[in-house]
């Protein structure tokens, strides 16, 4: 069934494919590249995984393959039927064609052998069902049964069957739509969307871990900004991330409205994605307003305020990590410490810049000032164009200090040069309240630029801040 004149043949570079032409042309079998390979070739992006997809048995050919390449690593997937061939630049899986049927309360499907048709049917869209022959004799031939081309052309995400049923079948492929949509700024086709508009609740029984690794994917792209407001036409993002969902909205007290934080939030993600790949910092702009909702209160006097909205939000990161399957490692760490910190800039630029305030700016973010400068800077949304170019102006100036405080005290990677343990020792103290209040003074007085950052000013501090708690020494370091 090759119902497009096309032909890839000279896109069918990679000797494994010249490999798999003549295993073919001496089993009789058809065999077609399928997928993700021939989506992005198509988008003239370079992908390293293959997709094969042959007409009988995936690990029998795979096995054949193997054994052709030098130094391929076959691995074999016996309950699913698959098989993965690793070479040296490439990944190529192969897969018998099969035919699909699926239950109620799983995406587990029914699986029989079937045609390359059924294979294409069982795709989760039209641009992602596309195949190129592999056989001798039609090699690198076009199938595309479902206009799949003119979509890519036209930038279109659409099902090939029924969208309803598709997305009910397997609901995780409405994350994909909106992770392709937002990948490539493709448009979800009417239907389409109305399909995963009805199907939105069955989102329900897919694993945490499969809805992270496509918000992961989503994140990495140009604009991520897309991918959420998708998530919410659709009445996704309520199940996905409801934190997100709370920000939407505007309340109005005596003619006095708030911004509606959740498009806010979408701005500063898109900048900060603009100017940097680090995904854990698109994170951190996602979540740095999410205590707002808690937080909100109007007064007659000041207006909407959102009083300490980001030591609330970095609090609900650690609970919303743990759910959403995220890593709970360094990388939750960060995100934790730019929501809390987010503010701190701002409030430094409001007001004379101190020395010290900004040594304690430097001695909190620590290596990730940077990171959290840009942040700040891109949270900076507001209509009043004066007022943005004030900001910035002022962020220069904290820039600035930044650099010059750090060439002269080095606080970024600060450690006190008095330990808990020396001030235990000097004074015969056990763990307690007082080796604490004596470690925050002598952190104090050298952010407040009292004291050098020098070990002898430091334990002379301690020796007078020690005997006014009535401490006496025991042992002279
Ligand atoms: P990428 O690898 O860039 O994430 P891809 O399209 O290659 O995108 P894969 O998950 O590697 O995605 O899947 C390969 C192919 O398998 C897809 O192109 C599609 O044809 C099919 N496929 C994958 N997941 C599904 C699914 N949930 N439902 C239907 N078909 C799917
Ligand atoms: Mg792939």
């Amino acid at each position: 069934m090759t119902d497009n004149k096309r032909n890839f043949a000279e896109a069918l570079q990679h000797p494994v494919f010249g490999t798999i032409r003549d295993i073919i042309e001496s089993t009789g079998e058809e065999a077609y590249v399928i997928g993700g390979f021939v989506r992005d070739l198509l988008l003239s992006k370079k992908s390293k995984d293959i997709d094969v997809v042959v007409v009988g048995s995936g690990i029998a050919l795979a096995e054949k393959v193997a054994k052709h390449h030098r130094g391929a690593h076959l691995a074999v997937y016996k309950s699913f039927g698959t098989a993965m061939v690793r070479l040296r630049d490439a990944e190529v899986e192969f897969v018998g064609a099969r035919k699909e049927s699926y239950r109620a309360n799983s995406r587990k499907p029914i699986v029989e052998d079937g045609t390359l048709e059924d294979d294409q049917n069982r795709r989760d869209f039209t641009i992602n069902a596309l195949a190129l022959s592999l056989r001798a004799e039609t090699f690198g031939d076009f199938v595309d049964p479902f206009g799949g081309y003119d979509d890519l052309k036209n930038g279109i995400i659409r099902t090939p069957l029924d969208p309803v049923i598709t997305f009910s079948d397997d609901p995780l492929r409405m994350l994909r739509a909106i992770r392709f949509a937002t990948r490539f700024g493709f448009t979800i086709e009417d239907n389409t969307l109305n399909g995963i508009q009805q199907t939105a609740k069955r989102i329900e029984i897919i694993s945490k871990e499969r809805i992270a690794e496509e918000l992961m994917k989503m994140m990495t792209a140009q604009y991520p900004s897309m991918g959420f407001k998708l998530l919410d036409k659709v009445g996704l993002l309520e199940y996905v991330l409801p934190e997100l969902k709370a920000l939407k909205g505007v309340d109005k007290v005596g003619g006095r409205a708030h911004k509606d934080n959740f498009y806010h939030t979408m701005t500063v993600l898109d900048t900060v994605a603009a100017k940097s790949e680090n995904i854990w910092l698109r994170w951190a702009a996602l979540f740095h307003d999410i205590g707002k909702p808690r937080t909100k209160h109007y007064d007659e006097r000041l207006g909407w305020t959102f009083h300490n909205h980001n030591f609330v939000g970095s609090r609900m990161i650690p609970g919303i990590f743990r759910r959403m399957k995220f890593p709970t490692d360094e990388r939750m760490h960060y995100v934790e410490k730019l929501v809390d910190l987010h503010m701190r800039p701002i409030i430094l630029s409001e007001d004379e810049v101190t020395d010290s305030a900004v040594r304690r700016l430097l001695f909190e973010a620590g290596d990730d000032i940077e990171d959290l400068m840009s942040l700040c800077e891109a949270d900076i949304t507001s209509k009043n164009e004066e007022k943005v170019q004030r900001y910035l102006r002022n962020f220069k100036i904290v820039r600035r200090k930044l650099k010059e405080i750090e060439e002269k005290d080095h606080i970024r990677n600060f450690q006190p040069p008095i330990t808990g343990e020396m001030i235990m020792d000097s004074f015969g103290l056990a763990p307690s309240r007082e080796v604490g209040i004596l470690k925050n003074a002598i952190k104090d007085a050298i952010l407040d630029g009292i004291i050098h950052n020098d070990y002898t000013e430091a334990y002379e501090l301690m020796v007078k801040k020690g005997a006014e708690l009535g401490l006496k020494l025991v042992k002279e370091q």
